[in-house]
């Protein structure tokens, strides 16, 4: 069958249809500056690009536009929107209803819209983009498939900050994770990359991108991982500062002047390596600023990778173990240095790298050597395949 699969942001689009019995990409793209004026990015396999501005005053139109390219006479990837048997949407915030994908009814739209709070620049535009297809598609099945499903088998433990109890009840505050279908589609493929028995695995998956999060995953099952009640908490990240000391937020208020709306636009956009650097949020900058001399660029590159060894020692303890480490997302998958820089500190593990492996890009490759204790590998993520799968799983 065909799935569109579906991800809106407040001011985008982005799309691909997939052959799910080949796995084959048929087209995507995305649609930009929705509501300021409008962009379509379409792109048939195996054909260039094509741009068209038009506007977009809303998801609908946009949605409409995209579906007109699917069945364009000359450039379409299908010959009529009967051929889309199904659609699968990535939805931010499940909260604590959705530890699965599921079918999309008016149920599961109430049920998201009650998130809506948990992550309000996000679920409200999932839920244009879902009404929206539901008004063009009327009758073509759809699923819902959700950034913090994947993490919602982590034990309290892990979930539960050390807050009053209440905020828990009352504001639903606690850990949730994110990038979940990353992290899920990563740690089933490495198990069957490496033949190993997923079921009792102990996988950590780096997921290393402009936001980057990490994950303990065993027996298949997240346990824990590094993003919490939003995506700020963990990792140092393109512009975002991970893990702070919360007082710094009332220190920098009072010295810089700022409300709390203005520490958090620091907190989410100006901090990261991008703060630390002073240069760029873009490894390969920073990678070129370093080997050019930048103290700042090196600095942002060691606070990033030391960041990430520590979150790995931490989730080896919360595992009693590691069989085995993933690295994936754009910094994950092609930055080699922070790789070998990352697995430096892991030397007390048993791990050893293969520089000429770890210097090769594109699909699956192990970059530990033979006698590593622990095997490492790059793993290329591919949410939209995984929210392929899914929305096929819960259709068939
Ligand atoms: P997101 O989906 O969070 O926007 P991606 O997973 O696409 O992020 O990763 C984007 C980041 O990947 C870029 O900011 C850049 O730092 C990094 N990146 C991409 N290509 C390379 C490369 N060849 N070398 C180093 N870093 C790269």
């Amino acid at each position: 069958m065909n799935v569109l699969v579906i991800n809106c942001g407040s001011s985008s689009l982005k799309y691909q249809l997939i052959n799910s019995d080949t796995e084959d990409v048929l087209a995507k793209g995305l649609c930009e500056r929705i509501g300021i004026d409008g962009r379509l990015v379409y792109q048939k396999a195996g054909c260039d690009k094509e741009i068209t501005e038009a506007a977009m005053p809303t998801h609908k139109e946009a949605i409409q536009m995209v579906l007109d390219a699917l069945v364009n006479e000359k450039t379409g990837a299908v010959k009529s929107l009967s051929e889309v048997n199904a659609v699968g949407h990535r939805i931010v915030h499940g909260g604590e209803k959705f530890a699965s994908s599921v079918i999309i009814t008016d149920e599961v739209l109430d049920a998201v819209a009650e998130c809506n709070d948990l992550a309000p620049l996000h679920n409200p535009a999932n839920l244009i983009g879902i009404n929206a297809c539901k008004e063009l598609m009327p009758g073509v099945p759809m699923v819902a498939v959700f950034d913090t499903a994947f993490h919602q088998t982590m034990p309290q433990k892990a979930y539960l900050y050390g807050l009053p109890y209440e905020y828990y009840e009352k504001y639903k505050v606690r850990r949730y994770g994110f990038h979940g279908t990353s992290h899920s589609f990563v740690s089933k493929e490495i198990a069957s990359f490496l033949g190993m028995d997923l079921d009792h695995s102990k996988i950590i998956v780096c997921h290393l991108g402009n936001g980057a999060s990490i994950s303990a995953v065993k027996d298949g099952k997240c346990v824990d991982t590094s993003m919490g009640l939003t995506p700020l908490e963990g990792l140092v990240m393109g512009t975002r500062s991970g893990d702070i000391d919360p007082a710094i937020m009332e220190y920098i208020a009072k010295k810089e002047n700022l409300d709390i709306a203005g520490v958090m636009n620091v907190l989410n956009k100006k901090s990261g390596v991008e703060g630390i650097s002073g240069l760029s949020s873009d490894f390969r900058d920073l990678v070129d600023g370093m080997n050019a001399g930048n103290k700042r660029a090196e600095a942002a590159v060691e606070v990033f990778c030391y960041r990430v060894a520590k979150y790995v020692g931490a989730y080896v303890a919360a595992m009693n173990g590691v069989d085995a480490i993933a690295f994936t997302a754009g910094i994950g998958e092609n930055a080699g240095l922070v790789r070998e820089k990352v697995c430096e500190y892991l030397g007390y593990l048993g791990i050893a790298i293969d520089k000429e492996e770890n210097a090769k890009r594109g699909d699956n490759v192990v970059i530990s050597t033979a006698d590593s204790k622990v095997k490492v590998a790059v793993i290329p993520t591919n949410e939209e395949l995984a929210i392929c799968r899914e929305t096929v799983a819960l259709v068939k």
